[in-house]
């Protein structure tokens, strides 16, 4: 069902549903949000592009976003919600070197951006792994040598930042990258902070913008 959802080209199953005219809080232009595909934004509440700009409004003001979802039609709110639940089941791996590279593992506590993160960036080429916390992340990315770890600042049993600090320290992991993405340290002293402290190799801000994901990533496995 959430796969029909995802298709952005606006076919036969998007047919029927109840127009919702919406003005872009980007562009200014009007466009019909029922039929406008989800952004690919890494965020448990994702939003729609829209069609003329190309832009989502995951990060447009909050009266935008919640005047948009008081007023959206029953169905496009029953969509976002099944959206947000549908099933996700991780990449299992018998050997690491079956996979193709770059290898991206995510880390994140939050299933639904694993779930994202997994489609985005298998979007993108990367072959991408999973883990749940922090100490399944250090594992992991012990055992495979991913050439990327993407992952979230909190976490728990071991947050994000530790495991950059340890992977950092450690010659056998130290040339991966890793990228710390947070929802609670936005201002830019914590960035600086945490490039300097953890040496993390970048620094993403969630919602993670999926157009700015993807240049980090492109730059940092180029
Ligand atoms: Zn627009
Ligand atoms: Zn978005």
């Amino acid at each position: 069902m959430y796969n029909q959802e995802m298709d952005s080209k606006g076919n036969a199953s998007q047919s029927g549903r109840e127009p919702y005219e919406v003005e872009c809080h980007a562009c200014g232009k009007p466009f019909n949000a029922a039929r406008a595909p989800w952004c690919s934004c890494l965020t448990n509440l994702r939003t729609l592009v829209c069609p003329a700009c190309g832009a989502c409004f995951c990060a447009a003001p909050k009266g935008y976003r919640d005047r948009f979802w008081a007023q959206a039609p029953q169905d496009l709110s029953r969509r976002r919600f099944e959206e947000k639940t549908a099933p996700f089941e991780p990449l299992q791996i018998s050997s690491p070197g079956e996979l193709r590279r770059p290898i991206v593992l995510v880390a994140d506590d939050e299933r639904v951006i694993l779930r994202l993160a997994t489609k985005v960036l298998g979007g993108l080429g990367y072959s991408v792994l999973t883990a749940k916390d922090g100490a399944e992340a250090l594992k992991v990315a012990q055992a495979v040598r991913p050439d990327l770890v993407l992952t979230d600042a909190l976490m728990p049993r071991m947050d994000g930042r530790e495991v950059c600090k340890r992977l950092k320290s450690d010659p056998r992991t130290s040339s991966i990258k890793v990228i710390i993405m947070t929802s609670t340290y936005t201002a830019s002293r914590y960035k600086t902070e945490a490039m300097a402290a953890y040496r993390a190799d970048g620094y993403l801000n969630k919602p993670v913008d999926f157009k700015v994901l993807k240049e980090l990533l492109r730059q940092q496995l180029s």
